[in-house]
């Protein structure tokens, strides 16, 4: 989706930029804003990096192409970051995979040792990081302050876990045999991470890949550049080398192609669409690449008869609205059964209502808004959708009055799983209500998709909790509890939403290639 809010400068336009332009004249530019009075606020004002880092240098694109940033809320121009293709993409190959030898080779303690100063230092700016964060994604300052903690728990967690690669020995089948398995590090990989959480996503791949002694090459989305480079100039202070993390922007699928033609680059992990992760995938198989997908989800919420109302509605208001429902873990089906469907329907669209909505930079504001106007377009066509084929809006349901990238926290009655809000994913404030009957009929109605990332149930009974998170097809499941990821809990889907698990102790596997050694003749 995410393409409107990036308007290029002194380049050639690929060709759905030039028909974003055409469509959409009006976010390429002319209501834009050519200043950035709030970037001024960073208290450290080395953090706004506006060029990609190569080898521990800081370097713009070759041929000077550069890409505006800009912010949801406002339009506001925050920086012209470089706008780089498959030549930046080769040397930072190059500069990871010769760094790879001296980094893979620092003892685990040491790799550990960066990685607690860098948590340190993302702590220590947090204010910053979270500043960057609102701007240039809209969110709530309070839940950017909440990411940089978040991203940054991962950080700390993989610098304890470097030293925790455990190996093993295997009682031998022959006396004259001894028979080992070491873990070793699967060498430079490729990152690509989306919008919606700048940072967080990073430090879930960079964390555990640099704990172990793999060398990066990150791609942060077009939207969200300036959190990942601020994020990698803290990295290069806490001393991880030149060469271990490196960043660029610009042209996806010319960056993207480049590291997966590369015969250097072991691993792709990847964060975003569905879409984008197939292709990823499909484009790794040339090179026999290790892949970690974290796809799209379409989250179901049940709520039974049994549940706890108040528990209830605040886990599913979490689960849907943080970040303006911009998550891949948002609920996006709330299936509620019909002997608590009125009383859920009424206290929970009372709490909707009570959401602020406004730029993240203000005070009390607890809804921003969305990453840009084909966001809100999308919203848009699943609710008239949804109304088309008999659903009711119980609340919002429209454009916000302030315009722009601005949608109203929306509750809508009545849906079922032929309508596309149930069968898309959302990505924006709005929450479909679904009625059930039974048990089974909830399972089968969540497992109708080819999604299966989070799923969330809400019960007080303890049967029906194991029975439910057992037969719910997803990857993560809530239980009265609507805000369940954690750095030491393993994140990821089954079925259409990827492949492998970040963070925990199984996050690290996913950078890691097992080896078997065989001892013979002793
Ligand atoms: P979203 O719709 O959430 O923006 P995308 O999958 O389009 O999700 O984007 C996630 C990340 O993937 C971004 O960094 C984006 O630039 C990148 N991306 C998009 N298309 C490609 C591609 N063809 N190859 C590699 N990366 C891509």
């Amino acid at each position: 989706m995410a393409l409107l809010r990036v308007a290029l400068t002194g380049c050639h336009l690929p060709s759905t930029y030039c028909r974003l332009r055409l469509l959409l004249p009006r976010q390429m530019g002319t209501t834009t804003r050519q200043s950035s009075d709030t970037i001024s606020r960073l208290r450290e004002s080395g953090l706004l990096k506006t060029q990609g880092l190569i080898g521990g240098k800081w370097v713009d694109s070759y041929d000077g192409k550069t890409i505006k940033v800009e912010n949801p809320a406002t339009g506001e121009l925050l920086a012209n970051v470089p706008f780089m293709g498959k030549k930046e993409t080769e040397d930072a190959i190059s500069s990871a995979y010769s760094t790879f030898n001296s980094w893979s080779k620092l003892s685990a303690s040491e790799r550990g040792k960066r990685l607690r100063k860098w948590y340190e230092l993302l702590l220590a700016h947090k204010d910053d990081l979270a500043l960057l964060i609102t701007l240039e994604q809209g969110k709530p300052l309070k839940e950017a302050l909440g990411e940089v903690a978040y991203g940054a728990s991962f950080i700390e967690f993989f610098a304890e876990e470097a030293k925790r690669v455990y190996c093993d020995i295997i009682p031998t089948t022959q006396n004259d045999r001894r028979l080992l398995v070491i873990k070793q590090p699967v060498g430079v990989v490729g990152a690509i991470t989306p919008w919606n959480f700048p940072l967080g996503m990073i430090a879930r791949k960079a964390g555990p890949a640099l704990a172990c002694g793999c060398t990066l090459v990150v791609k942060p989305s077009e939207y969200t550049p300036l959190t990942a480079l601020a994020a990698a100039e803290l990295a290069l202070q806490a001393g991880i080398p030149p060469g271990a993390l490196n960043v660029v922007l610009g042209n996806a699928s010319e960056i993207g192609d480049a590291l997966l033609e590369s015969t250097q680059v072991r691993k792709i992990t990847f964060t975003g669409s569905t879409a984008v992760g197939k292709k990823l995938m499909a484009g790794s198989a040339n090179t026999v690449k290790k892949v970690s997908l974290e796809l799209g989800g379409n989250a179901p919420c049940i709520v039974f008869d049994d549940a706890d109302i108040d528990v209830a509605v605040k886990g599913t208001l979490a689960a849907k609205f943080r970040n303006s429902g911009q998550t891949c873990v948002c609920a996006n089906r709330i299936l509620v059964q019909e002997g608590i469907y009125d009383k859920f329907a009424k206290a929970f669209s009372e709490s909707v209502q009570k959401l602020q909505v406004g730029n993240g930079l203000e005070e009390g504001v607890v809804q921003g808004p969305l990453i840009n106007e084909t966001a809100v377009e999308k919203v848009e066509r699943l609710v008239k959708d949804a109304t088309s084929k008999g659903a009711n809006i119980v609340l919002g349901g429209k454009r916000h009055s302030l315009g722009m990238t601005f949608y109203e926290p929306t509750v809508i009655g009545n849906a079922n799983n032929e309508m596309l809000v149930c069968r898309e994913e959302i990505f924006g404030p709005v929450a479909s209500l679904l009625r059930f009957k039974t048990e089974e009929e909830a399972i089968s109605i969540a497992n109708d998709t080819n999604a299966g990332l989070a799923a969330y149930l809400f019960t007080q009974s303890i049967p029906r909790s194991w029975r439910v998170s057992e037969a719910l097809e997803y990857g993560l499941v809530g239980i009265n509890e609507g805000l369940i990821s954690t750095e030491v809990a393993p994140f990821g889907g089954v079925k259409q939403s990827g492949l492998g698990r970040e963070g925990s102790k199984y996050g690290i596997d996913e950078y890691l290639e097992i080896k078997y050694v065989c001892f013979g003749n002793i």
